[in-house]
């Protein structure tokens, strides 16, 4: 399903237990997601008036806040909602930045969710600590707004990907994932198509041996992918000659997944 517009989300700093609530500030992640999606999608934080609870969010955070609860982050989301009543402007997808060594990640709020206005549910939330990387962000807002899970292996952002350069240069979503959402351009299978014609929005989509595959060239390395099974590539390498036919120069690769599916 395309996934195009903009979606807002709450953004709401949480302190307590005599820490001031972080500054929170969403504006690198709704540039990176507008970049990544070429313009087409775009996250929009909804500022809500920061909260500052009677203990020190802290104490929801042994182990990240990934314990079973009650005191978790999943906890702590509801008693930061709770704080925030009466919300009417609240979007129903809320981050939360937290004074305290919360892991990043994005879940349930606890017991159901908290009702932020007469019939107005926030019932998922992404949690970051104060000072998350570009990296943190961008991956739980996939999973928080787009629903996209991990992808362990995988070299993209829902996976490795979200690390790279730090934290500082994610990843961008790999091809099935962007394919899904609208966001990659289709090269048929022209043979004599060079690999530097190919953009980093478009992938070249081949049958290849009873499955559909995508081919991705960036910068003189090539990826081929299942084009429905997002994740690890089937195959990566480097292109002996980016002006040189792409199919030629993925065609070893392309043999070595053969008779693999
Ligand atoms: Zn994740």
């Amino acid at each position: 399903m395309a996934v195009t517009g903009v979606a807002p989300f709450g953004l709401l700093a949480v302190g307590g237990g005599g820490r001031a609530p972080p500054e929170a500030c969403a504006t690198s992640a709704e540039a990176w997601w507008n970049a990544a999606s070429f313009g087409r999608w775009r996250p929009r934080a909804v500022a809500l008036p920061p909260v500052t609870l009677a203990a020190d969010p802290a104490r929801w955070c042994a182990g990240g806040g990934m314990v079973p609860g009650p005191r978790n982050a999943a906890a702590l989301a509801r008693a930061a909602l709770l704080a925030l009543v009466p919300a009417a402007e609240c979007p129903q997808h809320v981050v939360l930045v937290i004074a305290g060594p919360v892991a990043p990640h994005a879940w349930r709020v606890a017991d159901g969710g908290v009702a932020v206005a007469p019939g107005r549910w926030v019932r998922r939330y992404a949690a970051l600590p104060a000072g998350a990387s570009l990296g943190a962000w961008v991956h739980e807002l996939a999973h928080l707004l787009l629903g996209w899970p991990d992808l362990p292996g995988s070299p993209c952002l829902m996976g490795s990907g979200a690390n790279r350069g730090g934290g500082h240069d994610p990843a961008r979503p790999g091809p099935a994932l962007a394919l899904d959402a609208g966001w990659l351009d289709l090269a048929p299978a022209e043979p004599r198509m060079p690999a530097c014609n190919l953009g980093p929005g478009a992938a070249m989509a081949l049958h290849w041996d009873g499955r559909e595959v995508l081919i991705t060239s960036d910068g003189g390395d090539f990826a081929i992918h299942d084009r429905h099974r997002p994740g690890p590539p089937l195959a990566s390498g480097r292109l002996a000659d980016a002006t040189a036919p792409l199919l030629a120069g993925v065609a070893a690769a392309l043999a070595s997944i053969a008779g693999a599916a």
